[in-house]
């Protein structure tokens, strides 16, 4: 039997298909890798899963066997036709949409219950997909992702450390990683120069914070990282355009030391000042 390699390299000779370096195509050729993707999305015959850039359909082929909806969406024209010639193409349980994952309707496609999600994403849109999945949360009830190893060190990193960030933040208001996978770049037909990780997250059924005050959120972390050196007071006083003193009372009521710097702050302590900003008429000119 052919290894997942040889079938990659015949089915790209046949379609006279180079990878494609701007759709990060980088096929996974490794059983063990796929085998572990399953084992962390536990498909099941009720399941339904959104699967993005199904590729040359290696994993598809194996989510369709189990599971009783698949929607693969995939921006390679050459790719789609490919797959719709393939056996895959005429399997009940498929729906292949063609397209860019970035601007589907998804609302329109998906049913109103969560499904799975699942995805070696290209590395250059991994950020902004995860937050297009993060905004259409109510779609889902967990994520399996093969990322770049330091995007999912950014998704689950700790205040004060290097990686800590607006990802992380973001991430963690939304939900927590409850597996990883590490991975080489041999496992990759052709091979990326960067190491991998396969993230397994479950999302909150909330955000712990929530829709209607993101834009307040979001301007807490931006100023927060966006001047990682300056003191939490100098970083929102830049911010709000306020007085450092009234920043100063606002963030010691919170219990939460104006000299710090923001990066180290804890999740809890973003909410918690959020909320603060938002009941206080600091933020309104903001
Ligand atoms: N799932 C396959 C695998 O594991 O071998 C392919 C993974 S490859 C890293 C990324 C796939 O996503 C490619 O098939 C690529 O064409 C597709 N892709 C890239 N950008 C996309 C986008 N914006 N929307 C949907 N698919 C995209």
């Amino acid at each position: 039997m052919a290894t997942l390699y040889q079938e990659a390299r015949a089915a790209l000779r046949e379609l006279a298909l180079r990878p494609r370096k701007k759709l990060g195509q980088h096929f996974l050729v490794h059983q063990g890798v796929l085998e572990a993707i399953l084992g962390l999305l536990d498909p099941s015959p009720e399941d339904e899963i959104v699967e993005i850039g199904p590729g040359l359909g290696f994993l598809t082929r194996r989510l369709v066997e189990v599971a009783r909806r698949v929607w693969a969406i995939e921006i390679d024209q050459s790719l789609v036709g490919w797959l719709l010639k393939s056996p895959l193409g005429s399997h009940p349980a498929l729906d292949l949409v063609h397209g860019d994952v970035l601007k589907v309707p998804l609302t329109d496609i998906l049913p109103d219950h969560k499904v799975k999600l699942v995805a070696n994403l290209p590395y250059n849109i991994s950020t902004p997909v995860l937050f297009r999945i993060f905004e259409l949360r109510n779609h889902f009830s967990f994520l399996v992702l093969m990322v770049q190893r330091e995007v999912a060190e950014r998704m689950a990193a700790s205040p004060s450390t290097k990686s800590y960030g607006t990802l992380s933040v973001w991430c963690q208001i939304h939900g927590q990683i409850l597996g990883r996978v590490a991975v080489s770049p041999e496992v990759f037909f052709p091979r990326p120069r960067v190491r991998s990780t396969v993230v397994k997250i479950g999302l909150y059924p909330e955000p712990l914070f929530s829709k209607e005050d993101y834009p307040v959120l979001r301007g807490l972390v931006r100023a927060a990282f966006g001047q990682r050196r300056k003191t939490l007071s100098n970083a929102l006083a830049g911010w709000l355009k306020k007085g450092r003193d009234e920043i100063e009372m606002l963030l010691l009521r919170e219990g939460v030391d104006p000299r710090r710097r923001g990066e180290t702050l804890s999740v809890d302590e973003f909410i918690r000042l959020a909320h603060a900003l938002k009941n206080t008429g600091l933020i309104a000119d903001s």
